[in-house]
């Protein structure tokens, strides 16, 4: 059960924002980025779809920007084929 808020139109919203919320979305953006090579906004239908929430590009990529375990692992290893890491 997703906990909810009220928003300012006195409507209920999904808690979007609670930490709980931010680390699955975390997570679940770096997936998809490393195991599928999804485009930011191939992630953003994706997030959309899966939970609900709909986000901005800058927002992906700022996600991206904040390195999971998997991105550590992978800039130690130096991966070839991990060519990615630039801005988009
Ligand atoms: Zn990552």
């Amino acid at each position: 059960m997703t906990p909810r808020v009220l928003g300012l139109d006195g409507k209920s919203y999904p808690a979007q924002n609670s930490p709980q919320i931010r680390a699955r979305l975390f997570s679940r953006v770096h997936y998809l980025r490393h195991t599928e090579c999804l485009s930011l906004r191939q992630i953003l239908d994706r997030v959309e779809s899966e939970h609900g929430v709909r986000r901005s590009v800058g927002w992906v990529s700022g996600v991206l920007r904040t390195p999971c375990t998997w991105c550590v692992q992978v800039a130690q290893n130096r991966t070839p084929e991990q060519q990615d890491g630039g801005p988009i």
